[in-house]
């Protein structure tokens, strides 16, 4: 991660079909587009690659969970519960509905903790979206058995987790529905886009409607066709998905990299006691994006993660202050500050998240520091980091 850092010859001449014909739409111009249907093109390749029935691309990641959320009814009041750690695109998903982002904690996977979802279900709750956080999963057996037995949706966002398997499965495609983000700085990109993923069928239409202001897509004269319900716009260009169609056909080999580096750097990580790695929910295999483990002490996690920054060792990270990924500094949320009015049912039921109790989200995130996975280190420089982490984190300790 991220795959813009091998970008060839591949994602060249799938561009350059596209200049050839100038057709950056994915939808009409049938006869000027030499046989072109990237965004098609898209979709079968990884409805294949993630064994489900539908796929459907669309302009970012935020923008396929919102459209998610949109076919399969919610709407204005619905509770979709979240995790504390995770992007702001869950809540900004959830929000742009009008329903109602009911953060949960996490446990040692970094992921949504199955006890306190149960805890969070309400008469309003419609859907569990569990967030698939650096490169592993959620305990998707267990979400899966509370959302069977409450009438829930399950929503996988595996946007940083694409490639990483759960009993065999991909990741995504083991939901109800499952969302990918292809933006600049994902496993695979295309500078910007998305998608939904899902077997279900009127989900599927339900999204390339929603996503293409509610055209049904049917019949090959666009203007005449029927809106069954009101939608936006959510497309993705030709363009981008030509940089999706080529990164896609790469995925299984930028695996097999961040899984050769992961390893080095763990197995170097594993000679120091005091470190334990974030656990990995049985029957599940990480996409090895990032290395993620625990220091005994916030204490010693700030001062490990500082050692690593001054030993000049890149792209570590701390959660804990992290502006985006952690509910702490999301006073924007928090404090309803919003340009306009927000939705009724959004002012009148959001919790009030300056007075929660996260602790048990605090206790693993505090203590936690992940470590991005590239896919353009030479064995010497994996091996010489290794080296220098190890270096760095002992002499904090
Ligand atoms: C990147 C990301 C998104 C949003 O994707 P964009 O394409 O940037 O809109 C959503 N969720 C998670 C966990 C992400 O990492």
């Amino acid at each position: 991660m991220p795959g813009f850092e091998l970008f060839g010859d591949k994602e060249r001449k799938e561009v350059q079909d596209v200049m050839d014909s100038g057709v950056l739409m994915r939808y009409g111009f049938d006869a000027m587009r030499n046989g072109h249907w990237k965004t098609k093109e898209l979709e079968t390749a990884l409805a294949e690659r993630m064994q489900t029935n539908h796929a459907h691309a669309v302009s970012s990641g935020t923008a396929a969970l919102t459209i998610a959320l949109a076919s399969a009814g919610i709407g204005a009041g619905d509770e979709v519960i979240m995790p504390t750690f995770t992007f702001v695109a869950s809540f900004e998903s959830i929000l742009a509905l009008g329903a109602v982002p009911v953060l949960v904690d996490i446990d040692d996977t970094l992921t949504l903790k199955p006890e306190a979802v149960v805890n969070a279900i309400t008469s309003k709750t419609k859907v569990v979206m569990p967030v698939h956080m650096c490169g592993s999963m959620a305990n998707l057996e267990a979400l899966k058995a509370i959302c069977d037995q409450h009438g829930l949706l399950l929503l996988e966002d595996a946007c940083q987790a694409i490639g990483g398997t759960y009993m065999g499965k991909p990741l995504g495609s083991i939901g109800d529905l499952g969302c990918f983000s292809f933006d600049y700085v994902k496993t695979i990109t295309c500078g910007e886009g998305g998608a939904v993923i899902t077997n279900n069928e009127d989900y599927y239409e339900n999204a390339h409607k929603y996503s293409d202001h509610g055209h049904d897509h049917m019949g090959n004269n666009r203007g005449a066709e029927e809106h069954p319900f009101l939608g936006y716009n959510f497309r993705i260009s030709e363009m981008n998905s030509a940089v999706g169609v080529a990164q896609l056909s790469r995925l299984d080999e930028f695996i097999v990299i961040q899984k050769k580096n992961y390893t080095i750097l763990r197995e170097a990580l594993s000679a120091i006691p005091e470190i334990v790695f974030r656990t990995v929910p049985d029957g599940g295999e990480e996409n090895y994006s990032f290395l993620s483990f625990f220091l005994p002490s916030e204490n010693l996690a700030q001062k490990a993660h500082q050692a690593l920054s001054d030993k000049g060792v890149d792209g570590c990270f701390y959660w804990y202050n992290n502006n985006w990924h952690y509910y702490k500094k999301w006073e924007h949320l928090t404090n309803m500050k919003s340009l306009g009015n927000l939705p009724k049912d959004v002012k009148e039921a959001l919790p009030d998240y300056n007075k929660a109790d996260f602790s048990e989200s605090d206790k693993w995130i505090s203590r936690n520091i992940s470590c991005l996975i590239k896919l353009g280190w030479s064995e010497k420089e994996v091996t010489e980091r290794a080296k220098k982490m190890v270096e760095a984190i002992k002499s904090s300790l």
